[in-house]
C-alpha cells in the first residue's frame, strides 16, 4: 500500500488552499475528490463575496479568519491576476429603528478590527446608489468580489507547481488510524473500484460531507464530531443593465445575511440567500420563493419590476448549529482538540469560508504540522 505525506480530503477553495499551503513547506500532497472536478459543491455555490469580516463575535475564528484572510485574498488575487473587484458594500437600515442597528454594527465590527466602515445619511447614500430606498447605511469600502473559479485554478496550479497530486472521481468512505499513519479506504467512482491509500497526515476538508467522513474514521472518538445542518441558500438573478455598482445588504437576519444584492464581475445582479432549513442534500430552488424575495428587496429598491427575478441556483450552509440557535463558529480541530497527531477536521465551514481560504490554511498547517512552519 502507497503511503504519503499528506491526504487532503475535498478539492473545494478550502482543500486546495490546504494543498497549496502544504506544498509551499514541503508537504507531498495527495488532495482526493469525489466529484469529477474542482469546487462543485459549496465553493461554486456562493456570493463570491471578499468579505470585511464585520457581522462575526469577537475573538471568534470568524472574525480572526476572515480579517486575515481577506488581506491575503486581496494580495493574492493581485499578485495571481485573479479577477476580483473592491466594489464596496452598503448595509441599508430601510426602517427607522433599524438605524441603531448600523450603529452596533460599527462598534462591533470595530472591536474585531474592521475601522473602515462609514455611517451615511440616506442623502449620502442615495447620492452613492440613486436607485436605492433607505434610512441611513454602512458603507464598507474594504468588501469586494472575486472570481472564486479562478481562485481555485490557481490554487491547484500552485499546489501541483509544489507537487501535490489531484485525484477526482474518489471518494474517501472510511479510514482508520494505524499506528502513525492514517489508512484510508476509497472507492473510484469511474469503475467502482475500491484501493486503500496510507498518509502520515491527513486533513478532512469534504465540506457538507466532512462530518459523516469523520464519524467514519475509526480511532476518532465521535464526540470530536459536531452534528451537521443544512441550511440552503437560494439565489435569485435580474437581467438587465446593473441598477447598483456596489453590493447592497439588508441589516442581518437570523441564520445569513439577509436577502442581498451581490455583483458578479460583469455586473450581473443576483440576489440571496435566504435561509431555508433542509434536511438531505438537495440544490433545486422553488420558484415560489421568489414571492418572498420581492418583498424583502423593495424593501431597499421599491422599482424592481414584477415578474424579474429567475430562480438561479442554490448553496448549502454546512451548520453546526440548529433553527434558533446562535451561528456556531469555524471548528478547525487538530491534535490539541482530539488528541490525534497530524489529523485536522475541518467542520462548518460556511461563510466567510471562501474570504478566509488562505487564513484557514495557515492554520491548519499550524496545527498539523508545528514542525513545518
Ligand atoms: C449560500 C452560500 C453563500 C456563501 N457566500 C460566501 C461569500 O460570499 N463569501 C465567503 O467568504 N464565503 C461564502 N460562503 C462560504 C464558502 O462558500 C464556503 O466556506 C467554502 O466554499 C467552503 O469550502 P470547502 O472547501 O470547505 O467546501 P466545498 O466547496 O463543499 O468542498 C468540499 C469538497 O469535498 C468533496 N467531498 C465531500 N466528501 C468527500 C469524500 N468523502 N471524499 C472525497 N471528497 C469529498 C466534495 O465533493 C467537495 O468538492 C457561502 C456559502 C454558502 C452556502
Amino acid at each position: 500500500m502507497d503511503t504519503v505525506d499528506c491526504i487532503i480530503a475535498g478539492a473545494g477553495v478550502i482543500g486546495l488552499a490546504v494543498a497549496r499551503e502544504l506544498s509551499r513547506l514541503g508537504m507531498e500532497t495527495v488532495i482526493i475528490e469525489a466529484a469529477d472536478s474542482i469546487g462543485t459543491e459549496t465553493s461554486s455555490r456562493n456570493s463570491e463575496v471578499i468579505h470585511a469580516g464585520i457581522y462575526y463575535p469577537i475573538g471568534s475564528l470568524k472574525a480572526k479568519l476572515c480579517i486575515e484572510g481577506r488581506a491575503k485574498l486581496y494580495a493574492y488575487t493581485n499578485e495571481r491576476n485573479i479577477p476580483h473587484k473592491r466594489c464596496g458594500k452598503l448595509i441599508v437600515a430601510t426602517l427607522p429603528e433599524q438605524v441603531v442597528t448600523l450603529a452596533g454594527i460599527i462598534d462591533k465590527a470595530k472591536a474585531c478590527g474592521v475601522d473602515d466602515l462609514v455611517m451615511l445619511s440616506a442623502a449620502e447614500a442615495i447620492a452613492m446608489e440613486p436607485r436605492l430606498t433607505c434610512q441611513a447605511a454602512v458603507l464598507s469600502p474594504s468588501t469586494g468580489i472575486v472570481d472564486s473559479h479562478a481562485l481555485m485554478l490557481s490554487l491547484l496550479g500552485e499546489a501541483e507547481e509544489g507537487g501535490a497530486y489531484l485525484s477526482l472521481n474518489t471518494e474517501i468512505v472510511s479510514g482508520r488510524i494505524d499506528a502513525d499513519r492514517f489508512v484510508l479506504h476509497t472507492r473510484d467512482h469511474g469503475t467502482g473500484s475500491e484501493y486503500e491509500i496510507a498518509a502520515r497526515h491527513f486533513v478532512n476538508a469534504a465540506g457538507l460531507g466532512a462530518n459523516a467522513l469523520a464519524s467514519r474514521l475509526e480511532g476518532l472518538d465521535p464526540k470530536f464530531v459536531p452534528q451537521l445542518r443544512l441550511a440552503r441558500g437560494n439565489y435569485f438573478s435580474v437581467t438587465g443593465k446593473p441598477a447598483f455598482s456596489r453590493l447592497i445588504y439588508p441589516v442581518p437576519e437570523p441564520g445569513g445575511l439577509g436577502v442581498h444584492l451581490t455583483l458578479d464581475l460583469n455586473g450581473g445582479m443576483r440576489f440571496g440567500p435566504d435561509v431555508e432549513w433542509i434536511e438531505e442534500k438537495d440544490y433545486s430552488v422553488n420558484p415560489r420563493r421568489a414571492d418572498h424575495f420581492y418583498g424583502e428587496i423593495r424593501k431597499y429598491w421599491p422599482d424592481l419590476a414584477d415578474g424579474s427575478l429567475s430562480p438561479t441556483y442554490s448553496g448549502i450552509r454546512p451548520k453546526l448549529s440548529a433553527p434558533g440557535e446562535a451561528a456556531a463558529d469555524f471548528v478547525i480541530d487538530g491534535p490539541e482538540t482530539h488528541g490525534i497527531k497530524n489529523l485536522v477536521n475541518l467542520f462548518g465551514l460556511e461563510s466567510p469560508g471562501l474570504t478566509s481560504s488562505l487564513a484557514i490554511a495557515e492554520l491548519v498547517a499550524q496545527r498539523l504540522a508545528p514542525t513545518y512552519v
